[in-house]
């Protein structure tokens, strides 16, 4: 797409949501509005590099606010939404369920219903316009629940059975998507995409608090016998086929994303520790610091993607193997101490750029 169109990211101050924002500003020449209610998950510092860009716009805003977003869409007039906010971990959902059904369900709920007034609106005011406006829904492939004891795959074709209440949320707001395209017409796309990996991914979750744990010579804490499956993409891979998907998808469909990396979690952790080994050695094993830890309630089994429809449609496939994004990843750790470090101290919340909507 040589010429330019507005990009509007929610969600864009988090782990997938920031390497799309890096993406679009680094290798397009669209303009990008970031509207991100900056949670403990959001941090501004993810996108020091396109901070000063003249393409790029920070607001702050949640999502569940209807004015604000109504707001939003009537100033920025943007022709393609990429919805990415969310409340992601899973632990926090069984914690405390009821913010994941806020912002995934009413939020996506509340954004659905302002991009529809603003799309009905362009469709007198500005005819191609309307025409050409998308709005790209960012899922997980977690809502296909657990292939536990098969060698199936998640196809686009997989029935939901969502098993923890983020999946659950993140299902529900899949069925308001497809339910605001089939009965008001809004041109919609769905991704559903396996784990994510890389640069600038939040400690809480499994590969960076591993690396940092295992750094700091911490334990090792993993769940039950460490047998649980994931299938691993690199974000970057997963922003550049977002990227994708959002400016060559055919409306109305579902493109499943993943990596064809199909890893036990004790497999990851046996991997990070002999990468560590051999890029910070010392004389113990950091294998040693591995412990079990009672497994999360209500735990899936195996997650497996195919990714055979993205690949045959749009001809987007993963540039990193496993091992080569785990190394990136690890070497990108070790090289950014203060980013993390100002997340583990609680500063990266301290400065809050840009305004409030
Ligand atoms: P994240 O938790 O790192 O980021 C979420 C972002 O949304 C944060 O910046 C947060 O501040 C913002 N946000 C939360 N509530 C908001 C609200 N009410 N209004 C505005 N902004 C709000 O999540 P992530 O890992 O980057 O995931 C992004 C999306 O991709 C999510 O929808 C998630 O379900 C989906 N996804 C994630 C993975 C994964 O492995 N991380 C895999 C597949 C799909």
């Amino acid at each position: 797409q040589g010429n330019s169109r507005t990009f509007l990211i929610t969600g864009g101050a988090g782990f997938i949501g920031s390497a799309v924002v890096r993406e679009l500003i680094a290798n397009t020449q669209h303009h990008v509005v970031n509207v991100d209610k900056l949670t403990y998950a959001g941090n501004l510092e993810s996108l020091s590099s396109v901070e000063h860009n003249e393409r790029y716009t920070f607001v702050r805003a949640d999502i569940c606010n209807a004015a604000a977003m109504q707001q939003l869409f009537e100033h920025h007039q943007p022709d393609v939404v990429m919805h990415l906010a969310a409340e992601s971990h899973v632990d926090r959902s069984i914690d405390g369920p009821a913010e994941f059904i806020q912002t995934n369900v009413v939020g996506t709920s509340v954004l659905l219903e302002a991009a529809r007034a603003y799309w009905k609106s362009l469709q007198t005011s500005a005819p191609e316009k309307a025409a050409g406006f998308r709005f790209h829904h960012i899922s997980t492939d977690e809502v296909y629940g657990d292939l536990e004891g098969t060698t199936d795959l998640f196809t686009e074709q997989t029935p939901y059975a969502p098993s923890s209440p983020y999946s659950a949320s993140k299902a529900s707001s899949d069925h308001l998507v497809r339910a605001w395209q089939r009965t008001y017409g809004l041109p919609t796309l769905i991704t559903n995409c396996s784990n994510n990996y890389g640069p600038y991914h939040f400690p809480e979750k499994l590969i960076p608090l591993m690396i940092l744990n295992a750094l700091a010579g911490k334990p090792l804490p993993v769940y039950g016998n460490g047998q649980q499956i994931r299938d691993w993409l690199f974000v970057e891979d997963h922003a550049r086929a977002l990227v994708q998907v959002a400016t060559q998808g055919a409306i109305g469909e579902t493109y499943n994303i993943g990596g064809h990396n199909e890893k036990t979690n004790l497999e990851v952790v046996h991997t990070l520790c002999d990468l560590l080994q051999e890029l910070v050695p010392k004389e113990t094993s950091y294998r040693d610091l591995i412990t079990f830890v009672q497994d999360r309630p209500g735990h899936d089994l195996r997650y497996a993607i195919d990714a055979s429809k993205i690949e045959r449609e749009l001809g987007w496939e993963p540039q990193e193997t496993f091992e080569t994004g785990l190394r990136k990843t690890v070497q990108w750790y070790l090289a950014n101490q203060s980013w993390w470090q100002r997340v583990q101290d609680g500063s990266y919340q301290g400065e809050r750029l840009g305004a409030n909507a």
